[in-house]
């Protein structure tokens, strides 16, 4: 009989497991909060309790091609960079293409998940959910909790003396939703993430003033990249993963700081991070260095203190009556619904085996997908977690014993704290190609290169040194899909589609006597150069 397994939340993570669990003959209810899919991408004027909260002029920070599920390419007509209309709209393509909505549970609110009695010898699960005022409790097989880790807001107010006598209005950027109520107003914002950047930036064409603190600044990337593709179509090769992987990391860290004040010298911005400071998630914000150059948006240093109208900043300058101080300093991870026993959250980290499973349950039959932060998009991360997940709930796949799984564990954290250190932001962060080709060789998915250049040169070149895009995972093993291939070789056709609208002339080629009169002049010049006349 085919296992019961719970599905937490129906966003981008959730969707993608409920159809990874029918791929892999699991039996999924999927139980989701509010009554629409798509978690945080479902943009709503209100915030609504428990769900992400985007503004309505969010645009995703990593391109179509690199940020879909596996076996299911946006249309190719759809832009780079998405909307939340957009995202939304793939996502019920996505749901109505592989029959996921029958399988979801709506405005059913998830109270509880513990193990059963007997859970060490069977793993079974007890859950208790909550529809219209009425609980019900259920027994599963295995729960996959998907319920997103950008729900709650993170308030360090001890960081920020003083806002309890400000008269001002302040509040987290979750709260954020359009830019007309601060029409005239003074603002500032708190922290240097995206949310901050893209509200800032927001904000700059309709307040009176935007300030913008930050404590360790930030490297900004351009979305536009190379030749005007998109940067992770640039930057997401095997290639060049290869070479930054040869390279020790101080080295690495000199030549993409070097890259980044390519397009703007940061410190000159007021950007800049510290020598020293270890990185963080760079931001996608092609509009902040013009909004700062323009004098509409002002960088600013950490907070000391706040006053009832104004804020003193740690370079002594002070800002006067300002209007509102909005705080996008992130997010707090948290399962209100788990045990602590189960998964025990310190300083905003998680202990999970390659980022899925608790180490220390009995039987391994709960598994977290999409709690991490690829540098790249989490659609096609997540998928690839569940499909990994999966497998080791039907069985086909073991988990290794204790002591390898915490030696993994701690090597993978020496990793983060090496290359990110310890601060709160980065503790989700991975690499994206290492992370998928990790998780892929653990169900046999990742695509042997060597193996293709053998047999299929093109579509090996396009593998090695093209985008290293989720299709790549679909050539071969466990949940090959035929178009995989198709998808790849069409990948550059699908990210011009939307933007060479318009077919422009090609210049006319010089004809042979232009061409002789061009030689005879160029060799006139060079003999002119060489011989000193
Ligand atoms: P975030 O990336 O976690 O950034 C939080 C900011 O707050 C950081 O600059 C951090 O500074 C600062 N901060 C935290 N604690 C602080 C303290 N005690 N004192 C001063 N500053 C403090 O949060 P976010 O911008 O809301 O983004 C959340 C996630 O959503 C990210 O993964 C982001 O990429 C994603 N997102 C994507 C888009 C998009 O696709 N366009 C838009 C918005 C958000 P430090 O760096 O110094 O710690």
């Amino acid at each position: 009989m085919a296992k019961r397994v719970a599905v937490i939340g129906a966003g981008t993570s959730g969707l993608a497991t409920i159809k990874c669990c029918l791929d892999e003959g699991l039996e999924p209810t999927c139980f989701e909060r509010s009554d629409d899919i798509g978690g945080l991408w479902r943009y709503t004027e209100k915030v609504e309790d428990g769900r992400g909260s985007i503004y309505k002029s969010v645009i995703t920070n990593t391109s179509k091609e690199m940020m879909c599920y596996s076996d299911f390419p946006f249309p190719d007509h759809f832009p780079n960079y998405l909307s939340h209309t957009k995202v939304l709209e793939y996502h019920r393509l996505y749901a109505e293409h592989f029959g996921l909505l029958r399988y979801i549970k709506f405005k059913t609110l998830l109270k509880s998940v513990r193990k059963r009695p007997d859970f060490s010898t069977t793993g079974q699960w007890d859950i208790v959910t909550e529809k219209e005022g009425k609980q019900e409790s259920t027994i599963f097989d295995a729960v996959f909790v998907c319920n997103g880790h950008f729900v709650e807001p993170y308030l360090p107010l001890e960081s920020f003396p003083g806002l309890e006598k400000f008269k001002g209005h302040w509040f987290h950027s979750r709260e954020y939703k359009t830019p007309e109520r601060f029409k005239d107003k003074k603002v500032l914002i708190l922290g240097i993430g995206n949310s901050a950047a893209d509200i800032a930036t927001e904000l700059s064409h309709i307040a009176s003033e935007v300030f913008l603190s930050t404590r360790r600044g930030v490297w900004v990337l351009n979305r536009i990249f190379g030749n005007g593709y998109p940067w992770d179509i640039v930057y997401s090769t095997r290639l060049k993963n290869c070479v930054r992987n040869s390279l020790p990391t101080a080295i690495v860290k000199r030549i993409g700081a070097r890259n980044f004040n390519q397009w703007f010298n940061h410190a000159n911005y007021g950007l800049g991070m510290h020598e020293g400071d270890q990185w963080k998630e760079p931001i996608a914000n092609e509009e902040l260095p013009s909004r700062i150059i323009c004098g509409c948006l002002v960088i600013k240093s950490s907070v000391r203190e706040f006053t009832e109208t104004s804020v003193i900043f740690d370079d002594g300058t002070v800002e006067k009556d300002i209007d509102v101080v909005i705080l996008a300093t992130g997010y707090s991870i948290s399962f209100p619904f788990l045990d602590e026993s189960v998964i025990k959250v310190v300083d905003n980290k998680v202990s999970l085996f390659k980022s899925v499973f608790p180490p220390a349950l009995e039987k391994p039959t709960l598994a977290f997908i999409g709690l991490i932060l690829p540098i790249a998009a989490l659609m096609p991360t997540a998928e690839m977690q569940a499909r990994w997940a999966t497998r080791v709930i039907n069985g086909l796949k073991k988990l290794p014993p204790l002591n390898e799984i915490m030696e993994d564990i701690e090597k993978k954290n020496k990793i983060l704290i090496k290359r990110f250190g310890t601060t709160r932001g980065c503790t989700l962060l991975v690499d994206y190609i290492e992370y998928m080709d990790e998780i892929a060789s653990e169900i046999d998915v990742k695509p042997n290169i060597p193996h293709l250049f053998l047999t299929d040169p093109k579509l090996a070149l396009e593998v090695f040194l093209g985008p290293c895009t989720p299709c790549q995972y679909r050539l071969t093993g466990p949940g090959k899909w035929d178009g995989a291939r198709t998808a790849i070789l069409t990948g550059w056709d699908r990210i011009l589609k939307p933007t060479r609208t318009r077919v422009a002339k090609k210049l006319p080629k010089p004809s042979l006597p232009s061409l002789l009169w061009f030689l005879c002049f160029l060799a006139l010049f060079v003999s002119l150069l060489l011989f000193n006349f």
